[in-house]
């Protein structure tokens, strides 16, 4: 029986990996963490049984520990606690599914205890690619992709070891307001970014989707995940999401993946690679759909992307200025404290205006967002 830990397991990729482990019934989950959903935290602890539990506050850590005192798990909790989830002894894999920088650090102790990494929480890549690679390297740890769009390349790579990547074309749904001008924008309320065309996701990817930030985070994901140079990667919108992203080969072939927009295949895909299961859901039937569609990415109304390929050329703590700003913005907006076309403006002033760092080690990548965090909150 396989073993995992599941960091942000109350969250939509968390709740969505239980599902694919309460379909497959042969995997034991050994340990949870979760922030502050002690409810259906308790509730997943009873059904799947984890040694292991953390909760960010000690406050909720203590009452989680009473309400549970008639099961054998251990609760913690604050960042050890986080820390001692993600190297849970038993668990052979770790899926990182919490949001964030706040991932960086149980994702470098996961890869130093030797676990496999599934991993979900791409901004750990986007700030701290050039630490996470190598360490994974030298730890003989395979990082998953689960991020749909990379889960798809990681499949149309498969077999092609002799092969050197010609070009990624990375798909997007274009969110939301695809087609809308900045006018149009300019009073979007945090419910209208909050509904997504075709994924049901947790709130803050399904704002970065809404702006094309996320599409920005996951060319820098790929960057690291596979190796390839900036101008290798080709963002195209294509708002049906079925095709989860392709490989151009030198000769002009192109390998892409498909399937119905449903998270549970990539995270499956990850769980079992290189194997293959059942699963359950809607299958994709080529007639029924008719028609796909594709166009270029509006980069004049939806800045984030291009401010999220300036970051990846210019390396160092870019990335991590760019991502950190990004975070903080999104939450101001869902606090209605900014507006929506203000959040590509707070990247950019930031990305102008911060400290370069050459090549930051994680200290220093933690102190670009704090430092960027202090930043907004004296400007804006
Ligand atoms: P959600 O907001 O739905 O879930 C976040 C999870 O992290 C929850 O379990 C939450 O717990 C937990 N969490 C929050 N704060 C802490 C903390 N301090 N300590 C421990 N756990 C904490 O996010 P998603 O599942 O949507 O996204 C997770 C990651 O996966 C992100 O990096 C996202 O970009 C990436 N991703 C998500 C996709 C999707 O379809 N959702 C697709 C591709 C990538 P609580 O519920 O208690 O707050
Ligand atoms: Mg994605």
């Amino acid at each position: 029986m396989k073993k995992i830990a599941i960091l942000g397991s109350t969250g939509s990729i968390g709740t969505q990996t239980l599902a694919v482990v309460r379909e497959q019934k042969d995997i034991k989950v050994t340990a949870v963490a979760a922030g502050s959903n002690t409810v259906l935290l308790e509730e997943q602890i009873r059904e799947f049984k984890p040694k292991l539990a953390a909760v960010w506050e000690e406050e909720k850590a203590k009452d989680l520990r009473v309400r549970t005192a008639d099961l054998d798990v251990k609760i913690v909790s604050g960042m050890e606690g986080l820390l001692e989830a993600a190297a849970e002894q038993e668990a052979e894999m770790v899926v990182t599914a919490v949001v964030g920088m706040l991932g960086i650090r149980p994702t470098v102790a996961a890869i130093l205890a030797g676990k496999q990494i599934a991993l979900a929480n791409k901004e750990t890549l986007v700030t701290a690619g050039h630490i996470i690679m190598p360490l994974a390297k030298e730890n003989n740890v395979r990082i998953l992709p689960v991020d749909s769009e990379h889960s798809a390349i990681f499949q149309s790579l498969q077999g092609e070891d002799e092969n050197e990547i010609h070009k990624i074309i990375l798909t997007a749904s274009g969110g939301p307001f695809r087609g809308k001008t900045k006018e149009e924008l300019a009073h979007i309320s945090p419910a209208d970014a909050l509904k997504h065309p075709n994924w049901s996701m947790g709130r803050k990817i399904t704002v970065d989707s809404s702006t094309l930030v996320n599409k920005g985070l996951e060319v820098i994901e790929a960057k690291w995940l596979f190796d390839v140079r900036p101008e290798q990667i080709q963002v195209t919108v294509h708002p049906q999401s079925v095709i989860h992203s392709a490989v151009e080969w030198k000769d002009g072939a192109v390998i892409a993946q498909l399937g119905t927009p449903d998270m549970r295949l990539p995270i499956q895909y990850a769980l079992y690679y290189p194997k293959r299961r059942t699963l359950s859901g809607k299958r994709l039937n080529f007639t029924e759909l008719g028609t796909l569609t594709f166009e270029d990415a509006d980069t004049d109304t939806f800045r984030g992307l291009d401010l999220a390929y300036e970051a990846l050329r210019r390396g160092g703590n870019a990335p991590a200025v760019f991502n950190a700003a990004n975070e903080k913005a999104v939450a101001m907006f869902l606090d209605e404290k900014i507006s929506f076309l203000t959040i590509p403006k707070i990247i950019e002033e930031c990305m102008e205006e911060s400290v370069f760092l050459e090549n930051p080690d994680i200290e220093q990548i933690l102190w670009t967002k704090d430092t960027v965090d202090q930043y907004i909150e004296s400007r804006w």
